[in-house]
């Protein structure tokens, strides 16, 4: 997957981008990240990405052209054929979630637009982008952070990109629901034991007691979850079992 970053500050994403799973996934080619600064195709003295706004106000608003420039200049180095989706990073976007990062794993090339200052004029905002994601109800100096949690997620949804003892399909949120409790040694530590059932050494006792903990767990952390995924009858019986169990207690 090409990721494609248009960003002001693009010396942010060096640490985040240069460890562990990111920086695996481009050793092994499965993705390649490149950055293009908007500032580089302002064509004024000072390369002035940003301006007063209209109307007044504090701060600083991006100026249209740059981004614009920027964009145009990503998408002629893509072949044609590429499925592409540009990505604007913004507060009032849809909330980033995990099965957005499923649907864009599935692009052959993704262009992610960065704001800073007091955001985009809405002319970009409102015509550049198929897509405009927030990655939650608070507001950051820059898009760049929200960009690193996005590709960070969208790259553990690339085939090979975990190893097999870091699958994503156990992950929280995978399949809808929180994971499953984990223990590592050692088996006793300062009073607290580790579930017998998990020492026992019978794989489906194992799997049944951690698809029982997956639901107990989001139904007790959050429940909004299991009103939004279909269940299986096998674990709707399950979640009904806790809630009675629940309020006999
Ligand atoms: N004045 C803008 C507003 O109130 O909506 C906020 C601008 S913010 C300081 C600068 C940039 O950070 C935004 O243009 C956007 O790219 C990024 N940003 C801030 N919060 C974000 C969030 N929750 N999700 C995604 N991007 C965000």
């Amino acid at each position: 997957m090409d990721i494609n970053i248009i960003s002001l500050f693009p010396e942010m994403f060096n640490s985040p981008f240069g460890h562990s799973i990111i920086k695996r996934a481009m050793d092994k080619h499965i993705i390649n990240i490149n950055f293009t600064n908007p500032r580089d195709f302002t064509y004024d003295r000072h390369h002035q990405a940003d301006d007063v706004p209209f109307g007044g106000g504090a701060g600083m608003v991006l100026k249209p052209e740059p981004f614009f420039r920027a964009v145009a200049s990503v998408k002629n180095t893509l072949p044609t054929n590429k499925n592409t989706r540009v990505i604007l990073l913004s507060p009032e976007g849809k909330t980033f979630s995990q099965q957005t990062a499923k649907n864009l794993s599935t692009y052959d090339s993704l262009i992610f637009i960065c704001g800073h200052y007091e955001g985009f004029d809405n002319r970009i905002t409102e015509n550049l982008a198929e897509d405009i994601i927030s990655i939650g109800d608070y507001v950051l100096t820059g898009g760049e952070l929200a960009c690193m949690v996005i590709v960070d997620a969208v790259c553990r949804m690339l085939p090979d990109v975990l190893g097999s003892k870091e699958s994503a399909l156990t992950d929280s949120f995978y399949n809808g629901l929180l994971e499953y409790p984990q223990y590592t040694k050692p088996r006793y530590y300062k009073n607290m034991t580790v579930p017998d059932v998990l020492l026992s050494g019978n794989h489906q006792k194992i799997d049944e007691w951690r698809r029982i903990k997956a639901l107990e767990k989001t139904r007790l952390k959050r429940p909004d979850l299991l009103d939004k995924i279909n269940l299986s009858p096998e674990k709707l019986n399950a979640v009904k079992k806790l809630k009675n169990d629940c309020t006999k207690n």
